[in-house]
């Protein structure tokens, strides 16, 4: 199926945490939507492969998304290699997305730095014929970087104020994962992401970058090559101004 936007993520619940109100949004907006994690996230503290799979689904329906998939690269071993690159390029020639989110590569866990590497890579080389899966090449327009733990000076925000509750819906389908008040039933290890603070952090975010455009919500993103832009007259429009105080 042919997406507009493809959001990659190392695990399952990495892409509705970094830019789950941004995929909303532009399902919302009438464009087509994928999301895929390159892992089952079969290394987590809580949860087994098969919680995982079922709570990534119901995220997915949650998001108004048209695809999601699950990769079968193996948890805790996303690496730069050329196996786990024509994997990703399958994905990207498949369905063919004008624009790829992808992990900022400055990180905590070790296999969101590697997905952003190998996504970047892949989405290059999905568009050299010579390098052959049996399908026609395709190079999105442009790979667009989404915050982990660590933030960065963004190139745009989005505002996200209408799709805010529903990416927390989306979060909180990972019940194993999130903080849950029925914890016990996927065993009592706390972890770095299951406290009610981590959620609270996450909204505290969303408000702050929501407040640079004068927006209760927003999420930042980060382009690494300068920004073509033809026209700043009319970018910089009325319509540029719309909703910011
Ligand atoms: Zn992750």
């Amino acid at each position: 199926m042919q997406l507009d936007l493809l959001a990659f993520g190392a695990h399952p619940d990495d892409v509705e945490l970094g830019c789950g109100g941004t995929v909303i949004k532009m399902s919302d907006l009438g464009h087509k939507t994928g999301v895929i994690a390159l892992t089952r996230g079969e290394l987590g503290t809580r949860g087994s492969k098969k919680t995982r799979a079922q709570e990534f689904a119901n995220a997915a329906k949650i998001m108004g998304i048209a695809a999601h998939k699950m990769l079968d690269i193996a948890d805790g071993n996303v690496a730069v290699t050329q196996e786990n690159k024509l994997k990703v390029i399958r994905e990207i020639r498949a369905h063919r997305p004008r624009i790829v989110l992808a992990p900022y590569w400055v990180v905590r866990h070790p296999d969101h730095g590697h997905a952003s590497a190998l996504i970047r890579e892949a989405a290059f080389f999905a568009g050299l014929k010579k390098i052959d899966t049996g399908q026609a090449p395709h190079r999105p327009n442009k790979v667009i970087y989404y915050p982990g733990r660590f933030e960065f000076q963004p190139s745009f925000v989005v505002d996200i104020s209408e799709q805010q509750e529903r990416k927390l819906q989306a979060i909180q389908a990972y019940s194993s994962q999130f903080h849950n008040p029925e914890k016990a039933k996927y065993g009592n290890d706390a972890t770095n992401i299951s406290s009610p603070e981590f959620l609270d952090a996450l909204v505290t975010r969303d408000k702050q970058y929501g407040s640079y455009i004068g927006v209760p919500f927003a999420e930042p993103f980060l382009v690494r090559e300068p920004m073509r832009l033809d026209d700043p007259v009319a970018f910089f429009g009325p319509e540029y101004l719309t909703g910011i105080q």
